[in-house]
């Protein structure tokens, strides 16, 4: 029973620790891909601003551009009126004008076919040659009037990185006759790279199409003027795809970090540049992921802690059940044990109940030892009374039987007869008084010891001992209710057994006349009855035998009431002794009895009576006390009334009397008589004339 229970609850717990590894298995799954697409979505809107700021940034830039692009060609235009000598210093004016007017511009000249500046907002600048650079070399060899030419960056005067924005000035017939020339201002770059910085991981850069770094926001030493050209470089790897926009998470070439990195190659359609520009701006991929990675961390501590937590808690929940599945386990048992113990009662002693109980309580308890001593009502000895079965094969031979002893040699006994509670040592060996214990008794480590209390009066202590682990309170409870409960037992045992002999002496009292101890008339008159029923069935005879003491009175009055009394005990014991054990003798009232004779006729009855006459008149009722008894007898006659019975019988008695008394008279009967008096089928014979 408890087994299946066990393992039903055992697969409760399972299923329990199933559903709840689905359920957290669910959840992470849950956390997990929230996490996953809340960071694909940062990174898609972390791509997408990149790529907006790169645009904001070109769009700028190629403004700047187309700006400088007709400026230069607006000089061109003006040149062959700019070229005549009395037009020299308004042509350095008209230059300076434009270079003030125009942001991002800081520096402009035109040359002549053989590179020599012929005018400049910079009057410095003025009769210098610039054959060797490239600003002027790459348009002599490609000359095309409709390319704005882009230099490398280079260093200028001021140490800082620009680069130049030339227009080939055509000669009439279409051959080279020089440059005009813009050298932008890097200030003004700087601040267009700076206004798109919206966090502090980012960096911005603008980059010459040949792959020289040309500038960068914030500023990092080293960085301008790097190749990026280089293979496998972020920038090569943009260039090959061909493709204007890109963005890529990986590490820079030029700085060996790994970043998130948008490319984007400025090349205005509007604008034919012999090379472009490209803007690279960046950010840390870890800057751009630390929010999502705390929200990570949070969201991941708190799927660990309702892990943890549940887990704890259906730990917890489980602990409870099978505490309280093993309590109830516990009170079942006990429920069956009282069973047991109640059943057992039914067919023992009293002694093999307190044995059987010992039994059980050893059993539950996990003691190999259990004793009964009974308490004195003073309180102040105990007996030994019971062992349990397996004390009695292990520990002792029963020689401490019925060893009677005062309490203060009690040892833990005598502490719980003290302190009317159960008493537990588990450290028994430590304990100084041992005596008392029966001889034979192994040494006992561990004992728990229960008083058996009935109206406020120890009656017994049940002790057991020697468990494998402590004894605790449970245990004592246990104990004591299964000793309460073998006594609850005997004692309405012993109640059951006084109240059968309060009946019994109650019974008698009704059956039972209580100076002569023969049947009184009540019983008389049942028995009667069932002894007629008795004749019909059996068709046999049915005699009685009526009697009254003669002259009763006088031995009242001359010798008192006293030995009246006993001359009627007398006369019932000296017939009880005279009659077969299935006549029915009874005292009728007064000095009067009556005798029914069953499977007798009335000539057997006579006889039956003149005995017992005789008898009692020849028997000394003491100092010489003589007592004479009459007697009417008569025989049942088949359908009469009991009382007609009586009746006759009475008459035959009181004839008895008439006619002298001290004799056996016998009723006129209905029935015929043979000559000795035996009868013939008397009982079925229709009433007749007796004749004798
Ligand atoms: P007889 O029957 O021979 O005619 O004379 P008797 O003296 O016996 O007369 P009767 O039957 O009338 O008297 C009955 C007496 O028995 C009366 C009463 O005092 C006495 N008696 C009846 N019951 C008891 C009894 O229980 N104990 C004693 N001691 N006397 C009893
Ligand atoms: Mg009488
Ligand atoms: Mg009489």
């Amino acid at each position: 029973m408890s087994k299946t229970l066990d393992r039903s609850s055992q697969y409760r717990m399972r299923q329990h620790w199933l559903a709840l590894s689905v359920a957290l298995t669910l959840l992470g799954c849950i956390v997990a891909y929230n996490l996953v697409s809340m960071r694909q979505r940062i990174i898609s809107q972390e791509h997408q601003r990149l790529t907006n700021q790169a645009r904001v940034i070109d769009k700028n830039i190629e403004r700047q551009l187309t700006a400088t692009s007709l400026t230069l060609e607006g000089i061109i235009d003006d040149l062959p009126e700019l070229h005549r000598p009395q037009n020299h210093a308004q042509a350095n004016k008209r230059l300076s004008v434009l270079a003030d007017a125009m942001p991002g511009v800081r520096t402009l000249f035109y040359t002549d076919a053989k590179g020599t500046i012929l005018a400049s907002n910079r009057q410095e600048l003025i009769g210098r040659n610039v054959t060797t650079r490239q600003f002027f070399d790459e348009p002599r060899r490609h000359p095309d009037p409709d390319t704005l030419y882009i230099s490398p960056p280079f260093k200028s005067v001021l140490n800082r990185y620009v680069f130049d924005l030339t227009k080939i000035i055509p000669a009439p017939d279409g051959s080279f006759n020089g440059i005009v020339t813009a050298g932008v201002d890097p200030d003004y770059f700087e601040t267009i790279l700076a206004s798109t910085l919206y966090a502090p991981d980012m960096w911005n850069t603008i980059n010459h199409g040949d792959g020289l770094r040309f500038m960068t926001m914030p500023y990092r030493e080293g960085q301008v003027g790097k190749n990026l050209a280089v293979p496998g470089s972020l920038f090569t790897r943009h260039k090959e795809s061909g493709k204007p926009e890109n963005i890529f998470t990986d590490t820079a070439y030029a700085t060996g970090e790994y970043r998130m990195v948008a490319l984007l190659t400025l090349q205005p359609k509007e604008l034919k540049m012999d090379k472009p520009l490209v803007i690279i701006i960046s950010r840390s991929p870890d800057a751009v992921l630390e929010s999502w990675k705390n929200e990570a961390i949070f969201q991941g501590l708190l799927f660990l802690v309702a892990c943890i937590g549940s887990s704890i808690g259906l730990f917890l929940l489980h602990r409870r059940q099978s505490l309280f599945e093993k309590q109830a386990q516990r009170a079942e048992a006990m429920v069956q044990i009282r069973y047991e113990l109640l059943e057992y009662a039914t067919m023992h002693t009293v002694d093999e109940l307190l044995q059987y109980g010992l039994d059980e309580v050893c059993r539950i308890s996990d003691s190999p030892i259990g004793f009964y001593h009974f308490v004195d009502p003073d309180q102040q000895a105990l007996t030994l009374q019971a062992w349990s079965t397996r004390t009695l094969q292990e520990f002792c031979r029963a020689e401490g039987h019925g060893m009677h002893y005062g309490v203060e040699q009690a040892g833990v006994w005598a502490e719980c007869i003290q302190t009317r509670a159960p008493a537990i040592h588990n450290d028994y060996a430590g304990l100084p008084n041992k005596k008392g214990l029966p001889p034979g008794h192994a040494p006992v480590m561990r004992e728990l010891v229960v008083p058996v209390i009935r109206d406020e009066r120890i009656v017994a202590v049940l002790g057991v001992g020697n468990k494998e682990s402590d004894y605790t309170l449970k245990d004592a409870e246990e104990v004591l209710y299964l000793a309460d409960v073998t006594w609850e037992i005997i004692d309405s045992r012993r109640s059951q057994e006084e109240l059968k002999q309060a009946n019994e002496l109650l019974a008698n009292h009704a059956r039972i006349d209580y100076l002569t101890g023969i049947y009184n008339r009540r019983m008389f008159d049942g028995l009667m009855t069932a002894e007629i029923a008795r004749s019909y069935r059996y068709n046999s005879s049915l005699s009685l035998i009526m009697m009254d003491i003669d002259h009763f009175k006088q031995v009242n009055d001359t010798l008192g009431h006293a030995a009246g009394d006993h001359v009627l005990q007398k006369i019932a014991e000296l017939i009880s002794g005279r009659i077969r054990n299935y006549d029915i003798f009874s005292r009728w009232g007064g000095e009067e009895f009556v005798i029914m004779a069953p499977k007798n006729d009335v000539c057997k009855a006579a006889e039956l009576a003149e005995i017992l006459r005789e008898a009692i008149e020849q028997f000394d009722f003491g100092n010489g006390l003589k007592i004479t008894v009459s007697f009417g007898v008569t025989q049942y006659w088949y359908g009469e009334e009991p009382e007609e019975f009586v009746a006759r019988a009475d008459t035959a008695l009181y004839q008895a009397k008439h006619k002298g008394r001290n004799r056996v008279e016998i009723a006129e009967q209905p029935v015929v008589l043979s000559k000795n008096c035996v009868t013939e089928e008397l009982v079925r014979l229709p009433l007749l004339e007796a004749s004798s």
